[in-house]
């Protein structure tokens, strides 16, 4: 399924030079930690993690505390390599919950979890240097990807 992401880009622009490929987290001390709010000083983090996503093959989506960063921080990616980060993403609320088995790119196995199936997000996206708050809907595929993420940031281990 193809997702399209909107205001995505492949740099921030702020980082120059080649991209930081990190090591993907598989310690849960690290993954069950709850994430802190990130804030403008984390830029250099979400410029890592996008390039980390971007680097895994049909990777959709990773959080920070994946690559060791335990800042509330998630990027998405497309099919084409668009991608869309979020600084402290919040679900405000869900509907049409439904049962779903998810797997982890830093866990083995299945997790069994319920997500919705239309969310509204609350986040912090970077524009010209400065973070700017946002909220936004999303369903379906890109809907699932953020409940992950958001649980990511709450160090729960899916
Ligand atoms: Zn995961």
């Amino acid at each position: 399924m193809t997702v399209r992401l909107v205001n995505g880009s492949r740099s921030f622009g702020l980082m120059k030079g080649l991209p930081m490929i990190k090591e993907l987290v598989r310690d849960e001390a690290i993954l069950s930690t709850p994430c802190e709010p990130a804030t403008i000083e984390d830029v250099a983090v979400a410029q890592d993690l996008v390039d980390t996503l971007l680097s895994i093959e049909d990777g959709a989506c990773l959080a920070a505390n994946q690559i060791g960063v335990t800042k509330a921080i998630i990027a998405l990616a497309d099919d084409e390599g668009n991608t869309l980060v979020m600084f402290n993403p919040k679900v405000l609320f869900g509907m049409g919950a439904f049962k779903a088995e998810e797997s982890c790119l830093t866990r083995d196995g299945i997790t069994k979890v319920t997500r919705f199936m239309k969310i509204k997000v609350s986040y912090e996206e970077l524009v010209d240097g400065k973070l700017k708050p946002r909220k936004r809907d999303f369903v379906e595929w890109p809907a699932e990807l953020i409940q992950h993420m958001c649980d990511h940031c709450k160090g729960k281990l899916i």
